[in-house]
C-alpha cells in the first residue's frame, strides 16, 4: 500500500508499506530518505547537465548522487528484487520518501507524527557506508525590543549625565547577548565531550542579525538568528534551556535589559516558511540487534568490518530516534562529494550497498519481535 500526501503544495511525502505475513512477531524495518537535492547555483563548472546523471567507468555523477538520491534508488531496487525473488516476509517493511531535508524540511517529521513507526529504522543517506549516529543543530531567534520608540536626537539624553530619558538601543544591548553566547559556546566546548567528533564541535554560531529601522530611529528591535550545534547524547530541549537561562542571567547582569529581558523563539518546520529548523540529535546503540545485524550483513557482504561513527552533518535521522525508533544512518556515498560541482558517487558502493541491504531487509524482517518487560 502506498500512502502520498502534499507537505507544500505539489510537494509529496511517499509512503510505501509492505505489510508482513505475521507482523506481530516479527521485527519491522523502516528505511528512510530524502528526495530533495542541494541547489545547483549559476555558473557551476559541471561536465554535464547536472540532472541528467553520467556513468564513468566507476562512477555516476550528477546532482544526488552521493546525497542521496543512490542511497533511495539502491534501497528500492534491493526491495524489487526481494519482491521479484518471490520472497513474503514476515514483518512489516516501510519506505519513506520524503521532501525537504536539504532546508530543514519537516518531511520526516511528518511521517513520524503520522504514526509510522518500526523497530528499526535504516536512513540511507550519505555515509560512506559508515553505520552513524549524529549530533544536533537547532536554529533559533534571540529578540531584544524596546517597548518605546526614540527620535536620533535623542540619543543625548539616553546616554549621557543628567538626559533623563530611560531607554538603549537594541542593538546594542544585543551585544551583550552575543558576547554572552561566545563565553557559554567556550563553555561547552571546554566541559563536554563526545566520543567520535572533535572537542569543541558544539558550537553557537551567529548567523544573522537583523536590527533598528532608519538612521532617525535609536534602533528598538534587535534580533538575533543563531546555529546552535550538540552532541548525540543532549536534546535539543535541554540545550535551549541552558543558552535561555545563560542569556537571561547576562540580562540580570544590565540594568535596562534586565527590564527588558530577551524573548527566544526556536526552531522552526522549514528555513524557507518558518527561517527555523531543528535535527534532533541522534545516539547509536551498538548493542541493539538491529546494529548487530547490520554490521553483521555489512561484513558478509564486504568483508571488511562495519564502522560504527558519528557524521560530522546532520540528517532525518534524528526525527526518526526522537520519535522512539532505534535508528542509524547508512547509507552509499561521500559527504566531500555531497552538494559539491560534479557530484558523485562510486558505482562499486551502489552494488555494496544494494546487496547489503538485500540481506539486511531479508534477515531482520525474519527475526522474532524481542520479548519486551
Ligand atoms: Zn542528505
Amino acid at each position: 500500500m502506498t500512502d502520498r500526501w502534499d507537505v507544500y503544495p505539489h510537494d509529496p511525502n511517499v509512503v510505501g508499506i509492505r505489510k508482513g505475513t505475521d507482523s506481530d512477531a516479527y521485527q519491522s524495518l523502516l528505511i528512510n530518505g530524502h528526495i530533495d537535492v542541494a541547489q545547483v547555483e549559476e555558473g557551476e563548472a559541471w561536465i554535464s547537465n547536472p540532472f541528467e546523471p553520467i556513468l564513468t567507468e566507476d562512477k555516476l555523477i550528477g546532482r544526488g548522487a552521493a546525497d542521496m538520491k543512490a542511497g533511495l534508488a539502491c534501497a528500492l531496487f534491493a526491495i524489487q528484487l526481494l519482491t521479484e525473488a518471490g520472497i513474503r516476509l514476515p514483518g512489516d517493511l516501510i519506505f519513506q520518501s520524503v521532501i525537504g531535508e536539504e532546508v530543514g524540511e519537516a518531511g520526516t517529521l511528518e511521517c513520524c507524527e503520522r504514526g509510522y513507526t518500526a523497530d528499526f529504522a535504516i536512513v540511507v543517506d550519505t555515509s560512506d557506508l559508515h553505520i552513524q549516529g549524529q549530533g544536533g543543530v537547532i536554529t533559533g531567534w534571540v529578540t531584544i525590543k524596546s517597548p518605546t520608540t526614540h527620535h536620533d536626537a535623542t540619543r543625548r539624553n539616553m546616554i549621557h549625565a543628567g538626559g533623563g530619558l530611560r531607554g538603549a538601543s537594541a542593538i546594542e544591548k544585543m551585544m551583550k547577548l552575543i558576547q554572552g553566547l561566545q563565553e557559554l559556546e567556550r563553555e561547552w566546548a571546554i566541559t563536554k565531550l563526545y566520543p567520535g567528533l572533535p572537542p569543541g564541535s558544539n558550537t553557537i554560531n551567529p548567523a544573522v542579525i537583523e536590527g533598528g529601522r532608519h538612521p532617525a530611529f535609536i534602533a528598538d528591535e534587535c534580533r538575533l538568528w543563531i546555529t546552535v550545534h550538540f552532541y548525540p547524547n543532549e536534546t535539543h530541549e535541554a540545550v535551549v534551556r541552558e543558552i535561555e537561562e545563560h542569556l537571561l542571567a547576562v540580562a540580570q547582569g544590565d540594568v535596562w535589559l534586565r527590564d527588558h529581558p530577551p524573548q527566544f523563539t526556536w526552531g522552526g518546520r522549514s528555513m524557507i516558511e518558518d527561517r527555523g529548523e531543528i535535527f534532533p540529535a541522534l545516539e547509536v546503540d551498538p548493542s541493539h540487534s538491529g546494529v548487530r545485524l547490520l554490521q553483521e550483513m555489512h561484513t558478509g557482504v564486504t568483508g571488511e568490518s562495519a564502522i560504527v561513527d558519528v557524521s560530522p552533518t546532520v540528517t532525518d535521522g534524528g526525527w526518526l530516534g526522537h520519535f522512539g525508533i532505534p535508528t542509524v544512518i547508512y547509507g552509499p556515498g561521500q559527504l566531500r562529494h555531497a552538494h559539491a560541482v560534479n557530484e558523485e558517487v562510486e558505482i562499486e558502493q551502489l552494488l555494496r550497498f544494494t546487496k547489503v541491504m538485500i540481506h539486511m531487509i531479508h534477515q531482520w524482517c525474519h527475526t522474532k519481535k524481542e520479548k519486551t518487560g
